[in-house]
């Protein structure tokens, strides 16, 4: 198991008054982080510490390093998005943003652990290219969904979906303090209270489409919404999740494979979500 630094505090600023514990089932969200490659799984104790006493201003950079080091980020274009958006916005106050290590962000969700964050990124680049559509569903505390939008920039269009609607606002204000905030401002961005289960056809086609949310099995309507020669990745499971990359061939067949074993929260209803909360 990884540092868990996440499960000892409470993120007061997105928390509801209901949820001001999360509930055991979730715990083992927080308390394991989704396994990656053998060299990722364990990091020593005194590598992360390093990265907690640098200088505020370095800290983002150096978790980014940190994430090159370990095979999680792989391009330069990834590691560039990653340095542009500071992880500190996206996690409440108290926490320790600059770990690797998934982090509640309330209401039963996390944000994920950077190196998740990384790999899909890393699976995803060559389908973020200026000018392209991207389609975030479950963008929670919203980091992910800015790092879409930097990458296709101001001509393409990266869209959150996210059914808890004071994630939404909270994701929306993590966006405004951001490099992203102009990309909001002017629409390129865009964040949505949905079910995320059906998409947003409204900019659809999507060259990519990232799920947050593990899904029992590939909602149809992301399929249907993935634009031929586009990528989807998406964790599928529940207790057992496989990350599953999704190409859509130019004849509209699809082609499937597994990169990873993770933990993910559910796909959902957001009474399902909430019930325990
Ligand atoms: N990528 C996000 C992950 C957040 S956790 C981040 O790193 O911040 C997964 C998110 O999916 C949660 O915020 C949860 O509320 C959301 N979610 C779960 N089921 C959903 C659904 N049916 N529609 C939209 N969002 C959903």
């Amino acid at each position: 198991m990884c540092l868990s630094a996440a499960s000892a505090a409470s993120p007061s600023r997105f928390l509801s008054p209901s949820s001001s514990a999360l509930p055991r089932r979730f715990l083992h969200h927080l308390l394991a982080a989704p396994p990656l490659r053998s060299s990722l799984r364990c990091i020593p104790f005194h590598r992360m510490a390093q990265f907690w006493t640098q200088g505020s201003l370095d800290k983002n950079k150096a978790l980014v390093e940190y994430l090159k080091q370990y095979g999680a980020v792989r391009t330069d274009k990834v590691a560039e998005v990653m340095e542009s958006i500071d992880r500190a916005l996206f996690v409440a106050e108290g926490l320790t943003p600059y770990t690797d290590s998934p982090m509640p962000i309330g209401y039963n969700a996390t944000i994920s652990a950077p190196h998740m964050h990384a790999t899909c990124l890393e699976l995803l680049k060559d389908h973020l290219q200026p000018g392209m559509h991207a389609l975030d569903v479950g963008s929670g505390s919203g980091y992910l969904t800015a790092c879409f939008a930097m990458m296709v920039g101001p001509e393409g269009r990266a869209v959150g979906i996210e059914h808890i609607p004071e994630l939404v606002a909270a994701s929306t204000e993590n966006v405004q303090r951001s490099d992203a905030a102009q990309l909001l401002k002017d629409g390129s961005l865009s964040l949505h209270v949905a079910d995320g289960r059906l998409g947003w056809p409204d900019e659809a086609p999507y060259d990519a489409i990232h799920v947050g949310a593990a899904a029992p099995e590939i909602p149809q309507p992301l399929v249907d919404q993935l634009k031929p020669g586009g990528r989807m990745v998406i964790p599928v499971g529940s207790y057992f999740q496989d990350l599953q990359v999704v190409d859509k061939n130019d004849d509209g067949s699809v082609t499937v494979r597994n990169d990873a074993s993770v933990r993910y929260v559910p796909l959902t209803s957001r009474s399902a979500q909430l019930q325990d909360s």
